[in-house]
């Protein structure tokens, strides 16, 4: 190929990418405000997105008002046209779902995951994908993985998750080899942000914070409507910063194999421990899971609410830090400790009030999303897409 020819191809690759992007990030859109958002010439839009209509990834679906001129004819993107696989490796079980290109799922895989058996865990994801690609939902482009622990997206490498025993595990690699697909494997808070940003109403926030409370703690950081991962990909893993440095002889020992870090002490896993060793006592009955804590904490047990609302605070401390660090005024919490909604958030939010400056904390909404566990599915996915757009392209090619 020439070096003009070669030129001319990189630019109407760009163009695509641009017109097809522009297109995912709004419901409708007619044309010319594609001319007028991605700088582009009319003829130009109008040429990239008549392929797009003939590739069946974009319809038209009528006129829309335009302010004063002729109503003109709004473009959407045809959300069955392609899937995308999201999986979400959490504590105790393992999701996977096919998603179409508006963030819907169309169907869902779970396996239950005793840990502590890192082939085993790789087999579960093995077996999850095998039956998610096995069906009517075709052709899938790509498959997001949000996994536990530290994370190198850029060489799709878990470096470490302690409780899947999974340390340098390639499972980008693992993952494309056998099934012949794009794959990103991200830090599942992470993805978790992700998820909220593009399909919990928040991308008109440009920045956001995403606290994922369950099992373990973490934080996913966009901004500008990027994924901020930091220089070692570890942004936002605020489950592993000590808290407390008092009386640490006598604290929970953290899976990091200190004592002190955040996740002792407002985690679900930490709540579990601190309401089992009330329960020691004679005559108190066991609560075994989250589940059966909530219960309590509903039906009023005292001890039961003071450990949850304790863990509520010590997560707002944090997340005051974080107030204070990035004064992004968006924050949203996710993941299983929101099951104790409305007085655990004011616990929350009362302690990050407290961490951090006044004028700063009065202006931050601090709220429980609304996707719980399918956000981080759902960010996976649609980190393939916000990653590469030309993905869709590509393997249409092949
Ligand atoms: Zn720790």
């Amino acid at each position: 190929m020439s070096t003009t020819k070669a030129t001319h191809q990189l630019t109407k690759q760009h163009n695509r990418d641009l017109v097809l992007k522009t297109i995912f990030d709004h419901e409708t859109i007619s044309r010319a405000q594609i001319a007028r958002l991605t700088q582009l010439t009319r003829t130009t839009v109008s040429e990239v997105v008549s392929s797009l209509i003939l590739e069946g990834l974009v319809q038209e679906v009528g006129l829309g008002s335009s302010n004063g001129g002729k109503p003109s004819i709004q473009l959407s993107l045809v959300a069955n046209s392609r899937y995308l696989i999201g999986v979400n490796l959490a504590q105790n079980r393992f999701v996977g779902s096919v998603v179409d290109l508006r963030g819907e799922i169309k169907k869902t895989v779970e396996v239950p995951v005793r840990g502590g058996d890192g082939r085993q865990a790789t087999g579960l994801v093995y077996k999850i994908l095998d039956q998610l690609l096995d069906n009517e939902w075709k052709p899938v482009m790509g498959i997001g993985v949000g996994a536990p622990g530290l994370v190198n997206t850029r060489a799709g490498v878990v470096v470490n998750a302690v409780n899947l025993e999974w340390q340098d595990l390639p499972l980008a690699h693992l993952l494309g080899e056998r099934y012949r697909l794009p794959v990103r494997v991200l830090n599942d808070s992470q993805a978790t942000a992700i998820g909220e940003f593009v399909y919990g109403d928040h991308r008109s926030d440009g920045n956001l914070i995403v606290v994922n409370a369950s099992h373990g703690i973490g934080a996913g950081i966009l901004i500008n409507g990027r994924l901020f991962q930091g220089d070692g990909g570890g942004a936002g893993e605020i489950g592993h910063v000590l808290v407390e440095h008092g009386e640490m002889e006598n604290g929970l020992l953290c899976r990091c194999g200190r004592r002190g870090c955040l996740e002792t002490l407002a985690s679900g896993w930490a709540v579990l421990q601190a309401v089992q060793s009330t329960q020691r006592l004679p005559g108190k009955s066991q609560a075994r899971t989250l589940g059966a804590i909530e219960t309590k904490f509903c039906a009023g047990d005292p001890s039961v609410k003071e450990i949850v609302l304790e863990a509520g605070r010590s997560l707002g401390t944090a997340i005051g830090g974080l107030v204070g660090t990035l004064n992004i005024k968006k924050i949203i919490l996710s993941g299983d400790m929101t099951r104790f909604g409305e007085p655990w958030l004011a616990a929350v939010r009362e302690a990050m009030s407290e961490a951090a400056l006044g004028r700063m904390v009065q202006e931050t909404q601090l709220e429980i999303g609304k996707l719980d566990y399918r956000a981080c599915i759902l960010g996976s996915s649609a980190y393939l897409l916000l990653d590469d757009y030309s993905l869709l392209f590509r393997q249409q090619e092949n």
